[in-house]
């Protein structure tokens, strides 16, 4: 097996198949280039035991939508990082510990979408990308247009309906002036710049967690995270690095290795009045007795990789109580 002949995370069940691109690179795994997912890439084992597995009949049209959602969220534009698709975050989605979003919440987020899209043009949307259900977290394009009716029918946007036998469809939507003064006061705005992860890296459990939990909770309260990608010695700090932690709408620092790194990133952040988030495996957290720095004053998010839904409602609140979105 060198080349894919589909998207093994939504089958193109709804779309994708125009930009569709699947090979395998040096590391083994494959990498996939999909109109609806995104850009990803994705393990051996997680295709053959999953993905394209004639025995999962677990991954039923809904839970595919789930994966490309998680995918299409977890992806930095402009990064050459790309999220990971393995095994434990098809089991997340299989066991349903990964649920989709709200109906609220995605229509908040499509309201957002089609303002971004039609403020870049300068016109209205001429139809929804093919995309748009998986960015919003929708179980299926019709799904989605439902939604956009909904938008329509609150006049938040405007748009002509151009539903046919085969599905609800809408063309020449644009938020009216009621939807861009929702999107101004209940959304805020994307950070310029992204928030910064420090962390060790290959430890499995530590990295999925990141990829299926961290990033998708933070952009859920409209943030990007950005992975550090390494962790220089105190004085050998680079000065990009340090450009990245000063301009971050927050940090967070992951101490499960108890990474000399993440603390010195920390506190060069902290001394940038740039918010701090700790986080910490239980298992280690358990074993030390609390971390050995002094973070006491600081929050600190105990997380278990069986246990997303805590971590995440701890972020979400944590994020809204102590990190403004800044403006570079
Ligand atoms: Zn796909």
């Amino acid at each position: 097996m060198n080349d894919l002949t589909r998207c093994p995370l939504c089958h193109h069940q709804y779309g994708g198949r125009k930009v569709f691109q699947g090979y395998r690179i040096a590391s083994g795994d494959f990498r996939i280039k999909c109109g609806v997912c995104g850009d990803f890439d994705v393990s051996e084992e997680a295709i053959e035991d999953y993905l394209e597995s004639a025995h999962e009949t677990r991954l039923t049209p809904i839970r595919r939508a789930l994966l490309s959602h998680l995918v299409r969220v977890a992806q930095t534009p402009g990064s050459h990082e790309f999220p990971m698709v393995k095994r434990d975050m098809i089991e997340r989605v299989i066991s349903g510990s990964v649920s989709a979003p709200s109906a609220s919440a995605q229509a908040a987020e499509a309201l957002r979408i089609i303002g971004v899209e039609s403020k870049a043009s300068g016109d209205p949307i001429q139809h929804l990308p093919e995309h748009f259900y998986a960015a919003i977290g929708a179980a299926n394009p019709d799904s989605a247009a439902r939604l956009v009716g909904d938008l329509i029918a609150r006049g938040l946007l405007r748009g002509l309906d151009a539903s046919s036998m085969s599905g609800r469809a809408y063309i020449n939507v644009e938020p009216t002036l009621t939807g861009w003064e929702a999107i101004a006061e209940h959304l805020a705005p994307k950070p310029m710049a992204p928030a910064i992860i420090v962390m060790k890296f290959n430890d499995p459990e530590l990295d999925a967690f990141v990829d299926d939990v961290v990033k998708p909770a933070a952009a859920d309260a409209g943030f990007l995270v950005e992975r550090v990608c390494e962790s220089p010695r105190a004085g050998q700090i680079e000065v990009a690095m340090k450009q990245k932690l000063a301009a971050a709408p927050f940090v967070i620092a992951e101490l499960t290795h108890q990474n000399s790194g993440a603390y010195w990133e920390a506190g060069y952040a902290d001394g940038k009045d740039v918010p701090v988030i700790y986080m910490c495996r239980q298992a280690e957290w358990e074993a030390n007795g609390g971390t050995h720095f002094d973070t006491s004053h600081h929050e600190t998010i105990v997380w278990r990789a069986d246990d997303p839904d805590a971590f995440r409602q701890r972020l979400l609140a944590v994020l809204k109580n102590s990190v403004k979105p800044r403006r570079r």
